[in-house]
C-alpha cells in the first residue's frame, strides 16, 4: 500500500517566513544546468583562469606555517592594513585599519552583515534595479522595504528624477552598486553626484558595493562614492578580492568606512561567521600589496574579451549592450519572438549548448510581463577559446522561438 494517499495533506513548508518567496540563486541553477548538459557556461560570473601564482604561494605558505586557527574577528591585522593602503592608493581615503576596516567572507557577507547590522525592520532602502540577487533577499531577511530605482534599458542610466521621487520619510539608506551587475553600467560623475546630493539632503547612509571597482574599460573610470564631498562620513564601502584578483572561490572581502558603521557590520558579522578564513587573509594582503597591477591588467585583457563577445553576439543575431565595466553584457532577445528570457535560457543548452543568465530575475517583477523579461546576461570572464566556442554554438543554433 502506498504510504501516502491522495488525501494526505501536504506538510507545511518548514521554511521560515523570512525566507519565503526567495528562490535558489539563479547562479547555482544555471551552473548546474551547464554541468548537466555539457554546455559552455557564459552564465555565472567566475573566471576560468586563477589569479596570480604568487598569491596562491602566499596562501600555501600561510597554510604550512600556522595560519590555521581562528583569525581575529575583524580580520588579520596585515590584511586590514593592506586594505587601508589600497583605499589610500586608489581613492586617497585615510582609514584606521583597527576601527574602519573589517574583513568579511566575501562581499556577500559584507552585504548581509551591513543590512542586518544597520537596517531596522520597516526602514526603506533605495537600491538600483536590476538588483544583484543577494540585495532583495537580504533586505527581506532584514525586514527592510526595498524601493527600486530602475536603470532603464537600453542604456541603463540613473534617472535622477526617479531617484528623488523614491525618497520617503522612512528612507534611511541608499544601496548602490557601481560598476553595476548585471547591466555593466559604470555610474558617471554626474550620477554619483546626484546620489550624494540625495544622501546628504535626506541624511541617508550609503552602502556601496564596489566589487567591480577595478574592472572598467577604456573611457570609463570608477569613482568611489566615499570620495565625494560630505560622503566619507556616511558611506560604507564593500569590496572583495574575488573579482579584482580572480579568486572568487576564496570569499575574502572587506567593509570600510566610519568606525560606527563598521562596528555595526562587525556586530552582525560576529554571529554570522565570527571570523573569515585565516590562511587566505595573509595571501590577500600579499595580493593587495605585491600584485597591485593585476586588476588593471585583468581589466585590459577583459576589454578584449568583451569586444570578442559583443562582436560575436552581434554576428549571431544577439546584439548586446557594450558594458563600461564588470564582466557582463546584456542582450534584448525580444526580436527572436521570446516573451520570457527564462524560457529562452532554459532552452539554450538544448538549442545551442550554451548557458546564460535571464536578467529578469534581478527585477522586482520577474514575470514575462516585467521590464527585464527579455534581457539575457552573458559573462565574458572566460578564456577567449571558451567565448569563441560559445559564440560558434550560438551562431549555428536556431534561436527563434
Ligand atoms: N556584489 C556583486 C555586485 C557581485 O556581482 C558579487 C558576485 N561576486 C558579490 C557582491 C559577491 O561577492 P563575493 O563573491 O566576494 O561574495
Ligand atoms: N557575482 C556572480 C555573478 O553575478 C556570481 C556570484 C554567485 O554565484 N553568487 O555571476
Amino acid at each position: 500500500m502506498s504510504r501516502t494517499s491522495p488525501t494526505t495533506p501536504t506538510p507545511p513548508s518548514p521554511l521560515a517566513t523570512r525566507l519565503q518567496g526567495i528562490g535558489p540563486t539563479i547562479f547555482s541553477q544555471m551552473s548546474a544546468l551547464a554541468l548537466r548538459t555539457g554546455s559552455v557556461n557564459l552564465g555565472q560570473g567566475f573566471p576560468d583562469v586563477d589569479g596570480p601564482p604568487s598569491v596562491i604561494a602566499a596562501a600555501v605558505e600561510a597554510l604550512q606555517h600556522g595560519a590555521n586557527q581562528y583569525a581575529p574577528g575583524p580580520g588579520v591585522p596585515s590584511l586590514r592594513q593592506a586594505i587601508a593602503r589600497h583605499q589610500q592608493r586608489h581613492y586617497g581615503l585615510e582609514l584606521d585599519p583597527d576601527t574602519e576596516v573589517l574583513v568579511t567572507t566575501g562581499a556577500t557577507e559584507g552585504v548581509a552583515a551591513a543590512l542586518l547590522g544597520l537596517v531596522n525592520p520597516g526602514e526603506e532602502v533605495i537600491a538600483l534595479e536590476p538588483y544583484y540577487d543577494s540585495y532583495p533577499a537580504m533586505l527581506q531577511i532584514a525586514g527592510a522595504v526595498c524601493r527600486g530605482v530602475r536603470l532603464r534599458a537600453p542604456d541603463f542610466r540613473l534617472d535622477v528624477e526617479e531617484l528623488r521621487a523614491a525618497v520617503t520619510p522612512r528612507t534611511r539608506f541608499l544601496l548602490v552598486n557601481s560598476p553595476h551587475n548585471p547591466t555593466g553600467t559604470v555610474l558617471r560623475d554626474d550620477e554619483l553626484a546626484a546620489l550624494a546630493a540625495v544622501a546628504i539632503e535626506h541624511d541617508l547612509v550609503v552602502i556601496t558595493d564596489e566589487v567591480y571597482e577595478h574592472l572598467t574599460f577604456t573611457g570609463h573610470r570608477h569613482t568611489s562614492l566615499a570620495t565625494l564631498p560630505g560622503m566619507a562620513e556616511r558611506t560604507l564601502s564593500l569590496s572583495s578580492a574575488g573579482k579584482s584578483w580572480s579568486f572568487t572561490g576564496w570569499k575574502v572581502g572587506w567593509a570600510t568606512g566610519p568606525a560606527p558603521l563598521v562596528a555595526a557590520v562587525m556586530a552582525a558579522k560576529q554571529w554570522l561567521t565570527f571570523t573569515s578564513g585565516s590562511p587566505l587573509q595573509p595571501a590577500v594582503a600579499h595580493a593587495l600589496d605585491h600584485e597591485p597591477d593585476f586588476p588593471g591588467r585583468l581589466a585590459a585583457d577583459l576589454e578584449g574579451r568583451r569586444d570578442l563577445l559583443c562582436a560575436g553576439l552581434a554576428a549571431a543575431g544577439l546584439p548586446a549592450r557594450v558594458p563600461e565595466g564588470t564582466y557582463f553584457a546584456t542582450t534584448d532577445i525580444s526580436h527572436l519572438g521570446w516573451a520570457d528570457g527564462l524560457d529562452f535560457c532554459r532552452s539554450l543548452p538544448e538549442r545551442a549548448g550554451v548557458v546564460a543568465i535571464p536578467a529578469q530575475v534581478f527585477y522586482d517583477d520577474p514575470s514575462a510581463a516585467g521590464p527585464g523579461a527579455q534581457l539575457v546576461r552573458w559573462a565574458f570572464c572566460k578564456t577567449p577559446e571558451t567565448i569563441t566556442d560559445g559564440l560558434a554554438r550560438l551562431r549555428s543554433a536556431d534561436l527563434q522561438r
